[in-house]
């Protein structure tokens, strides 16, 4: 008989929540009209997806009107960017300056870089702190006059670290008062909607990016809110859907998708926080009882409670990685979109860990169906992998 599959890689993607599959199932094949058709079939395409856009508007606390549908979160983040600083500089002779922190999502570093590469803006990454938390003094010293936008994700996707976003929205709202020029606040939240208060009213968000495949709901879609002030230009042209500002026939069962994804987290409260938690911690404590010579990377105070990325010291991660699919446990080294590259990840090289300790590193990410005896059959096994594969490397 087959293992049990443990998957502990809910960072990376999650399965899409049974309930929401089946809402989404009639837009494949009954309710399959496009959204732009006047016909009935077409009407109901747009009140499905305006249904959506109101779960969505509703977890965030904005307005409907405030949330476009994308492909996801890289797209998210390259509109925020590309989009704001387009519009900005079409307006004004100034160069933009654009802080952003060192161990953001590539999707918010590569556009941000290209910006600044081409001379169309100036760029800081805000360096963070061993803990992996960004840093409101340094934040404050970075912005510079001509400062016109700041992006920080909420939760890092590796370490898991919480950034400080309500703060950091307070400290931009004050600095806004006495500007004509104002500065964009702009959050990756896509690690964090699970978890975390993502009230963009009372966090002082102007701007905010998810994607649907880490929340339980479907990939390839995702979206941007943006506060109705915030001036942007459309990257994506053509028949004007998305009121004109991101064309191209909708993605409708996956809208329908999001929609339901939201609302069901929205609807789990504290107490799965909690449990998950609880998983976590239990996990963490295991590893480090019973492993010599393994760390926790990250702050454990500010932190999602899913996350635990760890440094097994003499052990190769990608090894442990692929020890551990062998017993049907998923987990991941650097992030699944990082995984690819055989440098030691940037975003652990940002915290102060050394190459070695980056490379010796594995995030277990914990889910809504994690269960307590996943945990005791990690911990089972995991003890000999490592003693194994040091063995192995002769350290
Ligand atoms: N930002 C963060 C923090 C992420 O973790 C990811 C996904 N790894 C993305 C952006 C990009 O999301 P997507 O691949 O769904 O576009």
């Amino acid at each position: 008989m087959k293992n049990k599959e443990i998957y502990l890689d809910n960072s990376a993607t999650t399965s899409v929540d049974p309930a929401v599959f089946k809402k989404m199932q009639p837009y494949f094949y009954q309710e399959y009209g496009n959204p732009s058709s006047v016909h009935k079939l077409g009407e109901k395409a747009r009140q499905a997806m305006e249904k959506a856009r109101e779960q969505v508007a509703s977890f965030l606390n904005c307005f409907p009107e405030e949330i476009y549908f994308t492909a996801g979160a890289t797209e998210s983040n390259n509109w925020l960017i590309y989009g704001l600083i387009n519009k900005i500089t079409e307006e004004s002779s100034f160069k933009p300056h654009i802080i952003i922190s060192a161990f953001e999502h590539k999707s918010v570093i590569e556009p941000a870089k290209y910006l600044e590469k081409n001379n169309l803006a100036e760029l800081t990454l805000l360096p963070v702190s061993k803990d992996g938390l960004v840093e409101l003094d340094i934040l404050k010293k970075a912005i510079k006059k001509n400062t016109r936008l700041i992006s920080i994700m909420y939760a890092n996707n590796e370490v898991g670290t919480v950034q400080p976003i309500k703060e950091i929205g307070k400290l931009i709202k004050e600095i806004n008062q006495s500007r004509k020029q104002k500065i964009v606040f702009h959050t990756d939240a896509v690690q964090a909607i699970n978890y975390l208060d993502c009230n963009v009213n009372s966090l002082g968000i102007d701007a905010l990016s998810l994607s649907g495949h880490k929340i339980y709901g479907p990939k390839g879609i995702g979206i941007l809110y943006l506060r109705k002030e915030i001036p942007i230009i459309s990257l994506i042209r053509g028949g004007g859907q998305e009121r004109n500002m991101r064309s191209g026939t909708e993605n409708l069962a996956g809208i329908v998708g999001l929609g339901e994804a939201m609302k069901k987290v929205k609807s789990l409260g504290s107490i799965y926080n909690q449990n998950i938690k609880k998983l976590r911690n239990k996990l963490i404590t295991g590893i480090l009882k019973d492993i010599s010579n393994s760390q926790i990377n990250g702050s454990m105070e500010n932190r999602l409670p899913n996350n635990a990325h760890i440094s097994f010291r003499g052990a190769e991660g990608e090894s442990i990685v692929m020890a551990l699919s062998q017993k049907n446990i998923f987990v991941s080294t650097a992030s699944a979109c990082a995984s690819h590259s055989l440098e030691p990840s940037y975003v652990l090289i940002s915290i102060g860990l050394s190459p070695e300790q980056a490379h010796g590193s594995v995030r277990f990410s914990l889910g809504r169906w994690t269960t307590n005896q996943d945990i005791e059959y990690v911990l089972k096994i995991l003890p000999d992998i490592i003693k194994r594969l040091r063995k192995i490397s002769g350290r």
